[in-house]
């Protein structure tokens, strides 16, 4: 599909209706005059009770269903106008589906499941490997790639479902009920993902739902009931300023004077502050105030430039990039999707991070040389005295938590105790700030 500037929706649905059984017995007029227009890079959830037609509505989109009346396009293209060759391109190509009941095939591994649809277009078995594996990878399955899906947790399944869907690199991802058979943790992390994907791969996402906790996620909600949209509520608006001049709940609205003094300040805040939403004022507005507050304090940062950073992070944990490219990626601005940060702070944020991955790598690798180099390199960042005393206490006290029999906080009380009690004697601040330290390389090293 060719690449659409942001001025024209992705998609657009128009005086869309689907009828089932038409004209027979049976007859099910599942989709009312329904018009629709999604622009790039939006994440716009459907919502609705069981039955309202939101499945039918994603399928229309997706091409699976074909329009009774009305019409969808999709990138510039009418579906029902294409030909059978430009049908099968656009689902290879243009959309990836991710499905509540995951829909993974049971007598192949993982990783075949995943790159199946380079297989239907013929591309050659390694590439096509390679492409699979840096994405179970990315989602943290990469040692499940051997497995079949029954050996797999639901949240598993899923993730491998978004793998698949991701392995022709589409710009749009319709996601129907991805969370609805999932327990309420692996439902997060799925929802993470599908955040991430919007946030840093700049996907479309159409996520349809019905969990009005879900609602959040997304830039856009569009309400369903018996076959129609009956309101739509714009949480971030992505659209370009004409699209958004239409009908639907702008954000100020919640004041009846869209230009009273408080309106205003409540636009401007939201434009400052991009995770801020209308219906938090109520309510939620401390909770807000507090992690805004204690961000600006103690990281002098924004939570776009947080959220961003944490994204990179991520990719480097999976190995996807190296250092440099984490140092780099921190360092683009925030329009061309970096992480908006300065030179100064990404090189010195990637060389701690750095610091601290070797060291749960090398603890990792070899528990033996591994404890001498950490109890080195505790010295060096923490800037710790010993005595002939305490320096043996420290290193086997540092060796009984990497093998993980003592905790962290009986670890604290021991590197704070005096030396006369049998302690390493360190201050309590020190004594904190190392177990913390062995605590974030304890975390990076498990798996
Ligand atoms: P939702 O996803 O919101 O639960 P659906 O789009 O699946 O709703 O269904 C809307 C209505 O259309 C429902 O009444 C459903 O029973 C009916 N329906 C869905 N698919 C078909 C089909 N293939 N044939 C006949 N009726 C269908
Ligand atoms: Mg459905």
């Amino acid at each position: 599909m060719e690449t659409l500037q942001n001025t024209e929706p992705i998609i657009r649905v128009d005086k869309l209706r689907i009828v089932y059984n038409q004209g027979k017995s049976n007859e099910m007029r599942a989709l009312e005059e329904t018009s629709v227009e999604i622009y790039p890079h939006e994440y716009v959830i459907i919502f609705g009770p069981s039955g309202c037609g939101k499945s039918t509505l994603l399928y229309s989109i997706s091409g699976l269903q074909s329009a009774t009346y009305g019409s969808v396009y999709v990138g510039g293209k009418e579906l029902g106008k294409m030909t059978q060759a430009e049908q099968v391109y656009f689902h290879q190509s243009s959309i990836g589906m991710v499905f509540q009941a995951f829909y993974l095939i049971s007598s192949l591994t993982i990783l075949d499941n995943v790159v199946l649809p380079k297989v239907f277009r013929g591309e050659d078995p390694k590439t096509r490997k390679e492409v699979g594996q840096t994405l179970l990878r990315r989602f943290g399955i990469a040692a499940q790639g051997n497995k079949f899906p029954n050996e797999l947790s639901g949240g598993q399944k899923q993730r491998v479902a978004i793998a698949r869907s991701l392995v022709n690199d589409p710009e749009i991802i319709l996601a129907d009920e991805p969370v609805g058979n999932l327990d309420s943790e692996s439902a997060e992390n799925v929802l993470a993902i599908l955040k991430d994907l919007n946030e840093v791969d700049k996907k479309t996402i159409i996520m349809v739902t019905h969990n009005p906790e879900h609602l959040a996620y997304a830039d856009r909600v569009i309400f369903m009931k018996d076959g129609r949209v009956v309101k739509e509520e714009i949480n971030r608006d992505k659209r370009p300023s004409t699209a958004a001049a239409s009908k639907t709940t702008k954000p100020e609205e919640k004041f009846a004077d869209k230009n009273s003094p408080e309106a205003l300040e409540l636009q401007m805040l939201m434009e400052s502050f991009k995770n801020l939403l209308p219906k938090q004022v109520d309510i939620l507005l401390i909770p807000f105030k507090a992690k805004q507050l204690l961000a600006h304090i103690i990281s002098e940062m924004n939570d776009e430039q947080i959220s961003m950073a944490e994204a990179f992070l991520k990719e480097r944990l999976f190995n996807n990039i190296d250092a440099k490219k984490l140092a780099q990626s921190l360092d683009t601005s925030l329009e061309e999707g970096g992480g908006g940060w300065n030179s100064l702070r990404a090189q010195s944020f990637t060389k701690r991070a750095e610091a601290i991955i070797e060291q749960a790598r090398i603890t990792k690798e070899s528990p033996q040389k591994g404890l001498r180099t950490l109890a080195e390199y505790l010295v060096e960042n923490f800037h710790i005295k010993f005595t002939q005393e305490s320096w043996p206490r420290f290193v086997e006290l540092l060796k009984l938590r990497i093998e993980n029999k003592m905790g962290q906080l009986e670890l604290l009380r021991n590197l704070d105790a005096p030396v006369k009690k049998g302690g390493v004697g360190l201050n309590r601040i020190t004594a904190e700030k190392i177990v913390r330290e062995i605590e974030i390389i304890m975390l990076l090293k498990y798996s």
